[in-house]
């Protein structure tokens, strides 16, 4: 049996200016108008991931390995 990807459902997708550059679930860009951070410290990576985060907002860097 395949289960198909299911679409992100992350509310950044539907909202007209999200507050965040990248979708924290997909890593896609969702806001444009916020220019990526360039190098991110590990604290704030470390910040992402208690918060569940798959994606840094602010820099697109994947959090947690894919299984
Ligand atoms: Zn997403
Ligand atoms: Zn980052």
């Amino acid at each position: 049996m395949i289960i198909a990807r299911e679409p992100c459902l992350n509310f950044n997708h539907g909202r007209p200016s999200p507050p965040v550059r990248y979708c924290p679930s997909c890593g896609e860009v969702v806001n444009n108008s916020h220019t990526a951070e360039a190098m991110c410290s590990q604290e704030k990576h470390a910040k992402h991931r208690r918060n569940r985060n798959k994606y840094c907002t602010d820099c697109g860097k994947q959090l947690v390995k894919l299984q």
